[in-house]
């Protein structure tokens, strides 16, 4: 298979893991890769049922956004997509979600703050809040880049909105837009039962250390 045609099957079938996990409602939510070496991505199209997701009918767009190969419009969200690889040159993928609890925490406007082991391995600290933004345009891919460049975590809850996740690749960014949402839930729950316990900024940093280089079988 092709380096393009195992993307496309790659994008597809990771789109399953935003049902799988409940992230989703109808067709909100979408998965892009951008394709190693070439100036462009594979996402998602607009408006299709993820069970009618397939290689077949991922959308290939160049890093503006322009669609090079496929029938369907690309998913309304490829701007944003294209602005952070743009911007971005180690992300290889993105995922966008509305998951319920993070995006209630974006709904407030308010950074989830780093109660938890498994947020301080996976996130190195707080879930940051990024501006509001229109879709069209640039706006939410400039406000993505702008919250997450220099920061630790993967996940941005955009103000009034939802999750945007980067990554490695497509895996790492869906790996983070799921436990984003976990962490999300976890941290709801220890809100509405009391006061979460803070935790030393050098504990924060000795998981964050120990998960990324250490943990698992090298790398996520
Ligand atoms: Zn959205």
């Amino acid at each position: 298979m092709s380096v393009m045609a195992e993307l496309r099957q790659t994008v597809a079938s990771l789109h399953a893991e935003l049902t799988r996990y409940q992230l989703v409602a109808w067709t909100s939510g979408n998965v892009s890769a951008r394709v190693p070496g070439r100036e462009l991505m594979v996402i998602k199209p607009s408006g299709v049922s993820y069970d009618d997701l397939s290689a077949d009918n991922m959308i290939v767009c160049d890093l503006d956004g322009v669609v090079v190969e496929g029938d369907l419009s690309p998913s309304s969200d490829t701007a944003a997509h294209a602005y952070v690889y743009r911007a971005m040159p180690e992300v290889g993928g993105v995922v966008h979600t509305h998951s319920t609890y993070a995006t209630a925490w974006a709904a407030r406007g308010e950074a989830i703050a780093c109660h938890l082991t498994a947020q301080a391995d996976e996130f190195g600290g707080e879930i940051p809040i990024g501006p509001f933004a229109l879709i069209g345009g640039d706006d939410i891919g400039k406000g993505i880049v702008e919250t997450l460049t220099g920061h630790r975590s993967p996940a941005v809850l955009m103000r009034n909105h939802g999750v945007f996740t980067i990554g490695k690749d497509a895996r790492a960014a869906v790996k983070a837009a799921v436990m984003c949402e976990d962490v999300a839930r976890t941290a709801h729950l220890a809100r509405v039962l009391g006061q979460p316990l803070p935790m030393a900024q050098a504990d924060v940093d000795s998981l964050y250390d120990r998960y990324q280089n250490v943990y698992g079988q090298a790398g996520r």
